[in-house]
């Protein structure tokens, strides 16, 4: 975890690089998702462990997170400096930011942001059955009598493991897997119910940005 630096103590014998790093760790708990935490705070101590009174104009004014990356510059151009954050970022770059396992750069509908499978199946899960019941509410929902499991997402079709039912089309000896309205339309409340305890478990994770529509298909 991030440890802060004792305040007296920076004061007798703090750098404005040691200063800088100090304001860095007090922010990072409100900008950090859970999953970069660990990481970001081995960052800080490798940067206090290069603390030399030759880094006094390396200033860092705050970092922030875009697509997915840490943006972090001193002010200051500072080879060994650039050396540690260029490492770490890397690092980043494939830490879940949901749970800090090792994960890789995923779309999340426009965002991008590196996760593991299990955090993304969550969220992406979660779209799916969300796209699934629009459909289903509208007046003509999936303009089919019949749901054949390659309409669905893989995940989706796991959730309806025990709804489906086996169909051989005309002419064709090979059954197929398929679902009726009906049947989906009755499947609604608990798909519904599922998509709350998901809601749940994803705003337990700090770091998975909030579901918006159309995201998700592609994984
Ligand atoms: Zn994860």
């Amino acid at each position: 975890m991030i440890e802060l630096y004792d305040e007296e103590q920076l004061e007798l014998n703090g750098t404005v690089y040691d200063l800088s790093l100090h304001a860095l760790a007090a922010t990072a708990p409100s900008l950090l998702p859970n999953g970069w935490r660990a990481t970001f705070g081995a960052l800080l101590d490798q940067l206090r462990a290069v603390s030399h009174p030759c880094r006094a104009r390396t200033v860092f004014d705050g970092f922030t997170i875009e697509d997915g990356s840490l943006v972090l510059e001193p002010r200051f151009p500072d080879r060994v400096v650039h050396g540690i954050i260029r490492k770490y970022s890397r690092k980043l770059g494939c830490t879940c930011t949901g749970c800090g396992r090792p994960g890789h750069t995923r779309w999340l509908g426009l965002t991008r942001v590196p996760l593991c499978a299990q955090c993304y199946g969550l969220r992406a899960l979660r779209t799916d059955i969300k796209l699934l019941l629009q459909a289903l509410e509208t007046d003509e929902p999936l303009e089919k009598d019949v749901i054949l499991e390659e309409d669905l997402s893989p995940r989706v079709r796991l959730v309806l493991e025990n709804a489906w039912r086996l169909l051989k089309p005309q002419g064709s000896s090979i059954a197929v897997r398929c679902i009726s309205e009906a049947a989906l339309q009755r499947e609604a409340p608990r798909l519904r119910s599922l998509m709350d305890e998901l809601d749940k478990q994803l705003q337990g994770i700090k770091g998975i940005p909030p579901a918006e529509p159309g995201d998700g298909r592609a994984g």
